[in-house]
């Protein structure tokens, strides 16, 4: 931590800093700067109560530098995390892609798109079963039966599954049927539920906030890793800006912060920040370009009749095209 003093501070009011921060057993070095000093306060173990310091007469500002995050980050880890499903391998280089419809619908509806989506080179089949729906009259999902729609699947294509677990209640029956589990951005911050998956075996897809600080949505995959599951995959879908033009706004530049930040690998859904179908092949080719290590795109085999999402939804045409431009700017980067 760094406490810096007001340009006029007297030599008192550092001095009590410095033995301030002695009593509570850190080290305190002073920094003579050109027109004001600066306080580093070592030897701290886990982060400094910045409030505490703030109080004392001089000070103008008190800047953390310890992380309150530890086991996600690449100070703690300095390789990638590797997390292996299936055939895919998140955070190797290799660009597996997660495919499928917002919501699980019908068994047709699940086995059609999943083909689709195989044959186009997807490694893994997306669809909610229990669905976060902004309004309660919107299809909220099959529920149970989304999730045996989705062991089906499995079944049939070989392709690992992805669904979202929506609560504690019905964890054990989604972490059943589930290869992956997806925590949506509305629950970034339930922490019940990030403690929950914590103490799962299965890997977690852990959506960023609608209008979460990168240090908030790795706080959240903190929570996961603490309670001892290590699979977490941090997912930007879009945050909230005050744009009409778009669903939502793409943070892309998140996804080099992120990797900076942490040896998680960082993946990206441009369906939900897009809205609209129009937007989604340029933004995971942006994505793919920006070093992201998965990506996740709803796809549907007939996105006009879709119960959930179906503007964004792309056609298995248009999946197919997706794939093959973002193979060519993945083998260029
Ligand atoms: C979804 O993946 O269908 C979904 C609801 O995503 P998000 O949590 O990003 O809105
Ligand atoms: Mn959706």
């Amino acid at each position: 931590m760094l406490v810096v003093m007001k340009k006029d501070a007297t030599e008192t009011n550092v001095q009590a800093i410095v033995d301030a921060a002695e009593k509570r057993g850190y080290v305190a070095r002073p920094i003579p700067g050109g027109d004001r000093v600066s306080i580093g306060i070592l030897h701290n173990k886990g982060s400094v109560d910045a409030g505490y310091f703030l109080e004392f007469e001089d000070v103008k500002e008190v800047i953390p530098v310890t992380k309150s995050y530890k086991l996600v980050s690449r100070e703690k880890k300095k390789e990638n995390s590797l997390i292996k499903v299936g055939d895919a391998v998140f955070g190797d280089g290799s660009l597996p892609v997660i495919a499928g419809p917002c919501a699980i619908e019908t068994l047709d509806q699940a086995i059609a798109t999943a083909k689709h989506v195989k044959k186009a080179g997807a490694k893994l089949f997306r669809g909610g079963a229990f669905k976060p729906r902004t309004s309660p009259y919107s299809f909220q999902g099959l529920g149970e039966e989304g999730l045996k729609i989705l062991a089906k699947v499995r079944e049939e294509t070989l392709l690992p599954v992805v669904t979202e677990i929506m609560d504690c209640e019905n964890f054990p029956l989604v972490e059943e049927y589930a290869d992956v589990l997806q925590i949506g951005t509305r629950n970034m911050q339930n922490y019940s539920l990030l403690k929950r998956a914590g103490k799962s075996k299965k890997p977690v897809v852990l959506k960023r906030g609608m209008s979460a600080t990168l240090a908030e949505w790795l706080m959240a995959a903190e929570y996961i890793m603490e309670e001892g599951n290590p699979n977490v995959i941090l997912c930007e879908r879009g945050i909230r800006t005050f744009v009409k033009h778009s669903r939502n706004t793409l943070d892309l530049s998140v996804v080099l912060a992120a990797k900076k930040e942490t040896h998680l690998p960082v993946i990206v859904d441009p369906s939900h920040a897009a809205g609209v179908r129009a937007h989604v092949i340029p933004l995971a080719c942006a994505a793919t370009a920006m070093g992201a290590d998965a990506l996740m795109i709803e796809v549907h085999h007939n996105p006009k009749e879709a119960l959930s999402d179906g503007p964004q939804s792309l056609y298995p045409d248009q999946f197919k095209e997706c794939m093959e431009k973002i193979k060519t700017i993945h083998s260029i980067i």
